[in-house]
């Protein structure tokens, strides 16, 4: 039954592939890159980096990546590694380049995701309205939830799943791999550009500098995976925490000149505006509250 499943799916890629438009077929193919012994990196397709942990009973996938081709060509490459069935699928958090292949990946797939992260999923996203909220998509949402920590336990083998407070979303969680010392982090690192904080979605950069330090505490991570990284050390996660901590300096600096927003701005790279307009806002957003909280 499963033999033929994926039978189905190569062809399916070879017929899909004939009508790919030649920019889609730039797209790297999706790959697996080994990580510790049983931990990979799905890299390449539409979407985020993904990661897979290949238990002994069980496969647990970290994020869907976000079109049906590149969901067929993970199932396809985990195939060649392991003879289990994929058990899990968890969102780190709720962007649709990690969240919009799930509808793609077999539904007997139990989706697990922090419970601010589900609600997301039926939240409007920059004024585009959700397209979840239909049946046949119900059983593609994360039907398995938590708020602070979940274990699974892929046989003997331990998975946590942690969530340390709100950061680039409300919603993010890590997994660790608790005996080979890796994490899964989604998009809570970037490197060659500035943190992503998503303010539309309640995401906060000073929170999300308490998020990492409590990460940083709690866990004994060597190997940080993520979205939009190749894997990095505690050192690249604690350098990045620092360039936010400075650039939130800055800007809390430039708002004591009483310096406007577009002043703020021309004191950044082009490429840094939309995380200083969120600091920016942030900053002013508090001092106002606090000025009507404390009137004298
Ligand atoms: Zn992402």
């Amino acid at each position: 039954m499963k033999t033929i499943k994926y039978t189905e799916a190569l062809l399916l890629i070879l017929f899909t592939n004939a009508f790919l438009t030649a920019q889609e077929r730039e797209t790297v193919p999706v790959s697996l890159e080994k990580i510790t012994e049983s931990v990979y990196q799905i890299n390449g397709g539409q979407g985020a980096n993904g990661g897979v942990i290949i238990g002994e009973s069980e496969v647990l996938v970290i994020d869907a990546k976000m079109n049906e081709e590149s969901v067929i060509q993970t199932i396809v490459a985990i195939k060649e590694i392991a003879d289990e069935a994929i058990s899990y699928l968890v969102n780190t958090h709720s962007d649709g380049d990690h969240i919009m292949g799930n509808r793609y990946f077999p539904s007997s797939v139990t989706f697990v995701a922090h419970k601010n992260c589900r609600d997301d999923f039926f939240k409007d996203n920059f004024g585009r309205e959700s397209d979840w909220d239909e049946p046949e998509f119900y059983p593609f949402t994360p039907s398995l939830t938590f708020k602070k920590n979940l274990n699974m336990w892929l046989g003997k083998e331990k998975v946590e799943l942690h969530y340390f407070g709100v950061g680039h979303t409300t919603g993010d969680i890590v997994v660790f791999h608790p005996e080979q010392k890796v994490a899964f982090i989604g998009d809570l690192y970037f490197s060659g550009r500035p943190q992503l904080v998503h303010s539309n979605k309640n995401g906060n950069s000073f929170k999300y500098v308490k998020t990492m330090m409590q990460m940083l505490e709690k866990l004994d991570a060597e190997i940080f995976l993520s979205g939009h990284s190749d894997p990095v050390g505690r050192e690249e996660i604690e350098k990045h925490i620092q360039v936010m901590v400075e650039r939130q300096n800055k800007v809390k600096e430039f708002v004591s000149q009483d310096k406007s927003l577009e002043e703020t701005l021309k004191e950044f790279n082009e490429n840094e505006a939309r995380l200083v307009t969120s600091i920016y806002n942030e900053i002013t957003e508090q001092e106002a509250e606090q000025s009507t909280e404390n009137p004298y």
